[in-house]
């Protein structure tokens, strides 16, 4: 095994079962399998026989990262391989990879060590082109608002004021902003226009909260693609393209079934950042394993503030799902972190730095009680942190009265999971009053205030620069009680990355409000957070390639 890529290494030396072995295992009837290869294949959920189970749902969330990511993937494949081991029927739901990030800083997206999604190569990379699928419907909508405009613009449609872009699954910071139709009038109607990457594209966000193809077609028809010169909202269903879009979407609706290395079933589908979208895997894939298994294991991106808030707030309530436990996950590097060390120091022992780090971990904690739910603390154990280190957390957490257990599932798969699975089943005795966090009816503006106060630790509110105007159009047109996606960075509760530990007295800088109205929510963009990343100085993609023998090498 390649001691520098141990991820990639272990996935490929895995002996995989048939996916019709794994399908069967799950109660997934042959007639609703559509193999993709041997060891991949969609679900067709039409053709399943619901409420097989009555699944009890473990939501993963973690408390602020460092840029490598905590471990969350990997937590939740190794928890769900320890509750197999225990004999539950348990299934995982995940997010499918994006790549724009792979090649950037993250390298894939399937977990680590001994406790991954397969096949990974796979998934990292093409899958099974949902997300190919996402971007062409996205782009084919743009394309034809383009040429409506250019064929005589019947609807009126202003150019200037479009907010439907492009999308690409690439970290391309030179398409943030762009200019189009230059060259003259046969090349359509010149307009400033703009990329975002896949995952926050509105799309993205219908495919994973729709529940079924007539869900999926009404949604894209209430897309507001951009508002006429008198100001009135232009829908997708103005367009008369619903159907289409639609169409282009209609396998990628359908759940993917994987494995994991422990041989459970899992649906890796859907896949919005936590930061600049909703941040969940596809409610279709949720659902489905609730109806098959007894215990489904999922993963909602970045923290409690991000992901899990977006989860909580915004998929449960659309999708009619409640967790029943919460996990969150926290390493000694990212308290380390969070005590004020740099990332380059983080190997080295540091008992106070980790104890100092815990107050971004108990926000967390405190965050998921206001939803009415005890989570558990999963301390991923990584190979620098030293027993004195481990200890010392797990002993504060006991003084604090929070649940937590050590998880050494990287490098044990499920045997490494049981003690946190046991802390969640008996969470699962308590029991969760689970309640969302806001009434969207109150008003974007009060909604934003409840969740700065509340989650963030702010003081206030400011809209700033577009969100006046923007808060003004939400109200004209009646869509200022739905509920709120705040888009913000993942490495502080506030605005500002570089807020570390648990930071109050700050305010929340909204900077715009863009109507998703297909997906069902607002987005409130903040601080400096971009709906298209870059690339760092050394991506990922430098150390990537593929053997002779085709094998893929660099992903982890
Ligand atoms: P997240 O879901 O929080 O982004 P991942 O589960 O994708 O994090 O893990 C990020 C990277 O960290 C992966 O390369 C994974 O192998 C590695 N990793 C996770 N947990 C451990 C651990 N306990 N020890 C060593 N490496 C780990």
């Amino acid at each position: 095994m390649s001691a520098e890529n141990p991820d990639l290494a272990i996935a490929q030396a895995a002996t995989l079962e048939p996916i019709q072995d794994i399908a069967d295992r799950a109660g997934i009837p042959a007639e609703a399998l559509i193999p993709y290869g041997s060891y991949k294949a969609k679900v067709d959920i039409r053709k399943v026989p619901q409420g097989q189970g009555s699944s009890k749902l473990v939501l993963v969330s973690a408390m602020s990262p460092t840029p490598a990511g905590e471990g969350k993937s990997t937590t939740t494949v190794g928890l769900a391989d320890a509750f197999t081991q225990k004999g539950k029927r348990t299934m995982v739901a995940l997010r499918e990879p994006a790549l724009g990030p792979i090649m950037g800083i993250k390298g894939g997206a399937t977990g680590g060590g001994y406790a991954q999604v397969v096949p990974m190569e796979d998934i990292n990379l093409h899958f099974t082109g949902d997300f190919h699928a996402i971007q062409i419907a996205n782009n084919t909508l743009a394309a034809l608002v383009d040429n409506h405009i250019h064929q005589g613009n019947q609807v009126n449609i202003d150019p200037r004021r479009i907010q439907w872009k492009r999308v690409v699954d690439v970290n391309d910071r030179a398409l943030r902003q762009t200019v189009i139709g230059l060259g003259g009038p046969a090349q359509g109607v010149p307009r400033e226009d703009g990329f975002d990457i896949v995952v926050a594209s509105e799309i993205m966000a219908i495919l994973c909260l729709a529940t079924d193809l007539a869900d999926l077609s009404r949604r894209i028809g209430d897309i507001v693609v951009g508002f006429t010169y008198g100001r009135e909202p232009v829908t997708v269903r103005d367009l008369k393209v619903e159907g289409a879009i639609t169409m282009l979407l209609k396998d990628a609706l359908m759940p993917n079934l994987v494995q994991t290395l422990g041989g459970t079933p899992a649906l890796v589908h859907g896949g919005p950042f936590a930061n600049i979208a909703h941040g969940c895997n596809s409610l279709t894939a949720t659902r489905l394993a609730l109806s098959l298994a007894d215990i489904t294991v999922t993963e909602a991106g970045f923290g409690s503030d991000l992901g899990a808030e977006k989860f909580l707030d915004i998929k449960a309530r659309f999708g009619d799902v409640r967790p029943d436990a919460a996990v969150v996950v926290a390493t000694v590097r990212a308290l380390k972190m969070h005590g004020g060390i740099g990332k380059d120091d983080l190997a080295e022992e540091n008992i106070d730095a980790a104890l100092k780090g815990t107050e971004n971990l108990a926000r967390h904690v405190q965050n998921l009680r206001k939803f009415g739910i005890e989570p558990v603390i999963a301390l991923n154990r990584f190979p620098t942190d030293t027993e004195a280190e481990l200890d010392a957390v797990l002993e504060w957490a006991k003084e604090q009265g929070f649940r937590a257990a050590l998880s050494e599932v990287w490098a044990k798969g499920g045997e490494g999971g049981l003690a946190v699975a046991d802390e969640v089943l008996a969470a699962f005795e308590d029991g969760s009053e689970f309640h969302h966090l806001y009434d969207p009816e109150a008003g974007v503006e009060e909604s934003l205030r409840t969740l700065a106060r509340e989650i963030y630790g702010a003081d206030d509110v400011v809209f700033s620069d577009k969100a006046p105007a923007a808060l003004r159009t939400l109200k004209k047109n009646r869509w200022d009680k739905l509920p709120v996606c705040v888009a913000k960075t993942q490495y502080s509760f506030s605005d500002d990355p570089k807020a570390l530990g648990a930071p109050t007295g700050h305010v929340l800088h909204v900077r715009d409000l863009v109507p998703r109205i297909g997906a069902g929510f607002v987005v409130a963009l903040t601080g400096s957070i971009m709906t298209m990343p870059g690339l760092p100085k050394e991506p990922a993609a430098l150390r990537m390639g593929v053997n002779e023998d085709g094998e893929a090498f660099g992903l982890f």
